[in-house]
């Protein structure tokens, strides 16, 4: 599943070739996978593109007039730019014709959503916590004032936003954190630490376009190249790059957790 990293790739690409194009084309193709009013959807026509922003794992463009169409890509969602056809039959759930080009929302296993709302109507994306660049001391307090196993708070997107499986698992091996250690059980320079290996892993994974597992492109079909460089991530069974003991998985929090049993603790 895309994250802050592969989510941001995708505003990026995007916001080139669509600000200040207009919708001219609506084609609704997949209902249920798109939520919004249909008068909305009427006066999407003819408004540009303003801005194009992340929010934790949500994409938010918004047109002229306040309305905001946000995507969230779940495990296999796809939002593409192209100039023309071809353009992917199956699978395909919205196609807007803007100006010049064609923005499309693609996804085999529908678990993305596309939503269209009015200005300051209540979305999706409210009540997510601050991304890793954005947080601060409430943050490192909440990890250390819960029970629960440090993974399940870093997934957590009310608490911090934009971290999933693929990053969590990084930065805990980044920091020698155990993905298990309760919330609490952290010192507050571990917790610093942990929010400092987040960041760096991130920016790492920017500079490369992203982590591409199986599915993720972004909005001009590029696929990220940071798998590679992942330390333990999908390395159950291999060789810790820090001491060589083997990678151990477990599930915490009901994720599989790939860590190092003998420099995580
Ligand atoms: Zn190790």
């Amino acid at each position: 599943m895309p994250e802050l990293p592969e989510v941001e790739q995708v505003v990026r690409s995007l916001r080139p070739v669509v600000l200040g194009e207009a919708v001219e084309g609506i084609l609704r193709l997949s209902p249920h996978v798109l939520v919004g009013e249909g008068s909305l959807w009427q006066a999407l026509k003819g408004k540009p593109f303003r801005s194009v922003e992340r929010r934790g794992k949500y994409i938010l463009m918004e047109a002229e007039g306040g309305l905001v169409l946000g995507f969230h890509l779940r495990m296999s969602g796809r939002l593409l730019y192209r100039e023309g056809p071809p353009f992917p039959g199956q699978h395909l759930h919205l196609h807007l014709a803007l100006t010049r080009g064609h923005l499309l929302f693609w996804d085999p296993r529908k678990f993305g959503r596309c939503y269209l709302l009015s200005p300051g109507s209540p979305a999706p994306w409210d009540g997510l916590g601050p991304d890793p660049f954005d947080a601060g001391e409430a943050v490192l307090a909440e990890w250390r004032r819960r029970r629960a196993p440090i993974k399940a708070l870093l997934l957590n997107q009310r608490i911090l936003s934009g971290v999933g499986n693929i990053y969590a698992d990084e930065a805990l091996f980044r920091a020698g954190i155990r993905p298990g250690r309760p919330g609490m059980s952290l010192s507050p320079k571990e917790a610093e630490r942990l929010l400092q290996a987040l960041r760096e892993v991130m920016e790492e994974a920017l500079l490369w376009g992203g982590t591409t597992f199986r599915h993720f492109q972004d909005a001009l079909g590029e696929e990220g190249r940071f798998a590679r460089r992942l330390s333990v991530y999908g390395r159950k069974g291999e060789p810790c790059p820090r001491c060589n003991t083997p990678l151990r998985r477990d599930v915490v929090a009901g994720r599989g957790s790939t860590f190092c049993p003998a420099c995580q603790v």
